[in-house]
């Protein structure tokens, strides 16, 4: 095996092997674009050292003829006393993640060369300012020194020279600095500092493959859904020294606005600084436009390599950059992260810039920004903002101030929503940035880790808001004081911070949703929409983001193959979704119309004694779901409504047990009350959940089903006689075997033979008992339809139950990687996709034209929107908001 690649070997598509630095320092390197020479060391090493305990090996060997090159082509020696060759040792796993990980600068640095490095660059203060960054960085990662060690070091360094920041400390103060740290290095290591520059370069790439299992690592991978077992690459590069003086500086930059997507100059410098100065938030950096005056050749430079950057990756990249004594060196790119607003925002532009396809534009957005942009903003409020800081990461968040990210994650799992405020964050305060609805720094532009971190997770930020004055356990604003605790409003995509609870209002994607607007041409389903064209009103006042969306999801519409119907119980859901872009209810329960005041009646049901007080009580409920029901037919006049028959157990009807026992104790129990202690105690089941209910129920009340098979035939009929086109379709849930369902399609039919709606309704049945789909060819001889129940199949197929399940141990679950996300929210394709498959299959080649849906919160979920796609299902259903995100899935799918 090939385990080092230099970077004139590796490419853009290399990053499963290299990790994506490692791929696209290659790419910019192929470009003929300047990077410092280096090589990668692949993932498969690091995965082979991780399984293994120990570098594979042939890895020396093969480090060591790269290293001869690099250093031939540096015409320096690594560590060499006289004129040192550095490098950096560089973490780079195939899916970014910023900070999360080891990267160690200036190695190669010993006792010996200082001198060597200072002689060279003619700058002393320059070569201690290295070294220093050596032990702290090394000491750190590689040896697990804590860093505040170092950093009390160094303020106490700046207090005693009366310094404010690094740069104001000289060469002497460095070089005693040095001594500090390297008497910090031996206090917490045992050894002294490692003088062989080879070993410093080889304990630094162990360190960089094993900060793959760093605790924070861990939680960043699992928040982002990214697999465990990747491993990262490690790029060894030559170093370039930004903190060589005024005419050297590192930066960042964006070849767009990663917050809007506009195009212009984005990103940050700082002059006279090494590589992490800038994201750490260390000193305050200058707008990337003012580089411009500062170094006029660079900037162009930069310009230019940023659009050549643009052009070749065709999408927003960014990138970290050094200059070397007015020297540009490119040290990282990658197609950026941006917000949900920007990715719509961009693919549309660079649409009409012409650079990609629609097709290409759609692959480019999610469903998962889809559902960011459409979280509510803050209304419009007087209130004035107590400070403004940067809009790093849009959202409109209120919560609890939380000064410390522990707190904030032990607040947030009370069920606090809390803001955690920080002068800046840092990797460690990872758990805290996931509790946190939002999160707000003092210090720190666009690209600090709070807004690079912030805007990968959905999360809201704003950051840099220099008004602040934050401490550990509160921040102040002139005469105002925020502690722990206190309420606060920030907006992301104003950056204003206030004080209290600022009301919110839908955002605006979801106000055009709600707006006459008009949506698809419905895939494959054939149902026409009667509200007109997008912008029939010819509304000019969209914004950018209205536009790019509607874009997006006006193709997905065109390429997607799966129907998106919803799920909703009412009219008002119903109108919703509608306008929403669905073409048809996939579930309606109707529990939920058994509840309120009809409560009495469905007791009254249950205490029936004879079949004709049932009767009785039946006859009651039919005029009330037959009035639900045409409310929701017409509501979806045209449009399939699928009615669900009672699935519930009746007992959660009644009053609780408890409630009654107690009352019953202290005597108060009236006589209705006596009965209906007796009935929950005659009901009272183990299991509910197996137990009795969905079509068992039906079968042991056998007027149930068919009052309510009554009443939305009676519904349709009105409807129909009223002028409407009613579609409905009775839906059958719990079926295990063909027999139940033929028990009650016999009845059904009779019923609506009796009523004689004038249209057809179609009856079929949910497919959410393992037994069904195993069985589904014969089901299919009676079911005109089948609907997947997912979160039913998901829990008796891997026998979890779904209301005890996710906090009693799913978390450890997912720490041992038994699966990535629960598969309660996304459907578990290897096993219960399985069922599906085969309930798919076995149902087709029964009944050629078998309709088949799927009806559980899976049919929302992005991933298995996919799956449902590749497994021939006609549609999913799911619940009104999620229809937009399931309608652009449902094209991504397609693509
Ligand atoms: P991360 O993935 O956390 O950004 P990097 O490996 O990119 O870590 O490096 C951290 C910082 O060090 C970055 O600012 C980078 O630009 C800088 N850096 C890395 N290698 C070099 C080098 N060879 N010369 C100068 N600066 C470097
Ligand atoms: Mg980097
Ligand atoms: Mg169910």
């Amino acid at each position: 095996d090939k385990y080092v690649y230099a970077f004139a070997e590796g490419n853009k598509d290399l990053k499963d092997l290299l990790g994506g630095k490692g791929a696209n320092l290659a790419e910019m390197t192929n470009l003929g674009l300047p990077v410092p020479p280096g090589f990668t060391i692949t993932t498969e090493a690091c995965r082979a050292y991780l399984r293994d305990g120990k570098t594979p090996a042939s890895l020396d060997a093969e480090i060591s003829a790269h290293l001869a090159a690099l250093e031939q082509a540096m015409a320096k020696k690594l560590g060499d006393p006289e004129d040192p060759l550095l490098v950096s040792v560089r973490s780079g796993a195939k899916f970014s993640m910023p900070g999360m990980m080891e990267t160690v600068l200036n190695v190669g640095l010993t006792d010996a060369s200082v001198p060597g490095l200072a002689r060279q660059s003619g700058n002393i203060r320059f070569a201690w300012d290295s070294y220093r960054r050596l032990i702290q960085m090394f000491g750190k990662t590689v040896c697990d020194v804590p860093g505040e060690a170092f950093e009390q070091a160094l303020d106490a360094a700046k207090r005693v020279k009366g310094a404010h920041a690094d740069v104001d400390l000289d060469a002497d103060d460095l070089q005693a600095l040095v001594d500090a740290y390297k008497q910090i290095f031996k206090q917490h290591t045992g050894r002294d500092f490692p003088q062989e520059p080879r070993e410093q370069m080889e304990l630094a790439i162990r360190a960089v493959f094993e900060s793959w299992n760093a605790e924070r690592a861990i939680l960043y991978r699992r928040q982002e859904r990214i697999p465990g077992d990747l491993g990262t690459a490690v790029n060894v590069v030559a170093m370039v020294f930004g903190n060589l003086g005024d005419d050297s500086g590192t930066g960042v930059a964006f070849t767009r606005d990663p917050a809007t997507g506009e195009q212009g100059v984005y990103g940050d410098y700082l002059p006279n600084a090494q590589g992490e100065d800038v994201v750490a938030g260390i000193r305050n950096t200058i707008p990337l436009q003012d580089l411009e005056g500062l170094d006029p050749t660079s900037f162009t430079e930069l310009m230019r390599i940023m659009s050549v950057l643009e052009g070749h990756y065709k999408d927003l990249c960014d990138i970290e950059f050094t200059i070397e004594r007015g020297k540009l060196w490119m040290l990282q790119t990658r197609v950026g992260k941006r917000t949900a607003a920007a990715a719509f925002i961009i693919a549309g532009q660079l649409v009409d810039e012409g650079v990609i396809d629609p097709d290409e534009a759609l692959r480019r957005v999610t469903g998962a920004q889809l559902m960011q942009l459409m979280f509510p903003t803050f209304a419009k409020t007087d209130t004035q903002p107590l400070a403004k800081g940067i809009a790093a990461s849009p959202g409109a968040a209120v919560g609890k101030a939380v000064f410390d990210s522990a707190r904030a994650a032990e607040r947030a799992a009370t069920g606090d929503k809390v803001i955690l405020v920080r002068r800046e964050t840092n990797p460690d305060d990872l758990p805290g940035m996931i509790a946190a609805a939002g999160i707000l720094t003092s210090r720190g532009g666009k690209t600090s880790h709070a807004a690079v971190v912030a805007r990968g997770m959905g999360r809201t930020c704003v950051c840099g808001a220099e008004a602040l004055d934050v401490t550990d356990d509160s921040f102040k604003v002139g005469t105002t004081t925020v502690r722990e605790g206190d309420v606060i409003s920030i907006d992301g995509t104003t950056g204003k911070v206030y004080l209290g609870e600022i009301p919110v209002e839908p955002s605006p994607v979801v106000q055009y949703f709600e707006g006459d607007a008009a949506h698809s041409v419905p895939a494959r389903s054939g149902v026409s929409r009667e509200d007109g064209g997008l912008n029939a009103s010819g509304d000019t006042a969209q914004s950018p983001l209205v536009r790019a969306v509607d874009r997006a999801l006006r193709h997905a519409d065109e390429m997607r193959r799966l129907a998106v119907w919803t799920n909703a119980d009412n009219a008002a859901d119903a109108g919703r979704a509608r306008r929403f872009g669905a073409q048809g209810i996939g579930l309606c329960r109707t529990e939920h119309m058994f509840l309120g005041d009809r409560r009495e009646l469905v007791e009254a049901l249950i205490l029936a004694s004879t079949s004709d007080e049932q009767e009785q009580a039946l006859a009651a409920l039919l005029p009330l779901q037959r009035a639900d029901f045409a409310e929701i037919l017409q509501a979806m006049n045209g449009l399939p409504v699928t009615v669900r028959l009672i699935d519930p157990p009746l007992h959660e009807f009644l009053p609780s047990l408890e409630e009654l026992a107690v009352k019953d104790a202290q005597g108060r129990l009236g006589s209705r009350e006596k009965e209906l202690l007796a009935a929950v105690r005659r009901t009272h089941e183990e299991n509910p959940m197996l137990g009795l209910r969905g079509v068992r129920l039906g079968l042991v009340i056998p007027g149930l089903f068919a009052m309510q098979v009554r009443a939305i035939a009676e519904a349709a009929r009105q409807v129909k006689q009223a002028g409407g086109d009613p579609r409905p379709e009775v839906m059958v849930p719990l079926v295990g075997a063909v027999q139940e369902l033929e028990a009650v399609r016999t009845q059904a039919l009779d019923v609506i033979r009796d009523v004689d709606p004038g249209v057809p309704v179609p009856i079929g049945t949910m497919i959410e008992v393992p037994r069904a789909a195993l069985t589904a060819g014969e089901i299919a001889g009676s079911a005109e339809f089948f609907s997947f129940g997912t979160n039913d199949l998901t829990q008796m197929g891997w026998g979890f139950s779904r209301d005890d399940v996710e906090s009693a141990f799913f978390g450890r679950y997912l720490e041992l990687g038994i699966f990535g996300v629960s598969p309660f929210e996304t459907l578990d394709a290897d096993g219960i996709g399985r069922l599906v498959r085969i309930a798919v299959e076995e149902g087709r080649a029964a009944r050629p034209d078998l309709q088949i849906g799927v009806c559980g919160e899976h049919g929302g979920d992005p991933d298995s929107v996919h799956f449902f796609d590749s497994a021939g299902l006609d549609y999913v259903s799911c619940s009104p908001f999620r229809v937009p995100v399931a309608r652009l899935e449902a094209g991504r799918a397609a693509l």
